[in-house]
């Protein structure tokens, strides 16, 4: 089966460029399906080279397009310098808003700080919070870091502050009222915005 690098979905391009990721979310797309709005099948034998990431974009019909996004069925930054190339490659041919969806553990995944590099090649950076307190947030993302990664992602969130205007947090509305309202005050005391997600399966 052919494998999507790019998809649509609505007036956003999506950019899956890796299905490696160093967590288990227990709500994780990737356990519970193999496609997400046009895409046909997000796995790939491989992992995408920078030449075949390339070839899609140049085949791809941007038409209608306001944003892409670097998302998929992975951590887009488990391949951090090829989103960083395909990032200067869309600079120079397209106009588009550049976001990035992460889970935030970039400094962990590479054992450096990333903040700089990644405000540097992206317009955007979503970061997902999940939940508010490291225990339940460990619980749910299941990361391979254990309890430490809750922290190193905020640090990550307040450095990509210090570099970039639009930062965000993001949670699912399932997570219930008390975690949301939680998750605003971690958000608020951080000065970075959250946005509630409606979860859609
Ligand atoms: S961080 Fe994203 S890709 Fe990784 S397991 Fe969680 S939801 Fe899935």
């Amino acid at each position: 089966m052919m494998t999507d690098i790019l998809y649509r979905y609505k007036n956003q391009v999506y950019f899956n460029i890796t299905n490696k990721c160093p967590c288990s979310c227990t709500f994780c797309i990737r356990n519970t399906g193999d496609s997400v709005g046009e895409a046909s099948n997000l796995w790939f034998e491989h992992e995408p080279s920078l030449e075949e990431i390339f070839k899609a974009i140049e085949e791809y019909d941007f038409n209608g397009c306001t944003e892409v996004v670097f998302c998929g069925y992975g951590e887009p930054t488990m391949a951090l310098e090829n989103l960083k190339a395909v990032s200067e490659y869309m600079r120079a041919r397209y106009p588009y808003k550049i976001r990035l969806n992460t889970n935030g553990l970039s400094d962990l995944i590479h054992k450096r700080s990333t903040a700089e590099e990644i405000c540097a090649a992206v317009d955007c950076v979503s970061i997902s919070l999940n939940m508010p307190d490291a225990k339940s947030y460990t619980e749910v993302v299941r990361p391979a870091y254990g309890e430490k990664a809750f922290d190193a992602m905020l640090k990550f969130a307040v450095d990509c502050k210090k570099h970039l205007e639009d930062v965000r947090f993001t949670v699912v509305d399932v997570i219930g009222e008390e975690n949301v309202r939680k998750s605003q005050e971690l958000a608020d005391s951080l000065g970075i915005p959250l946005r509630v997600r409606a979860y859609s399966k």
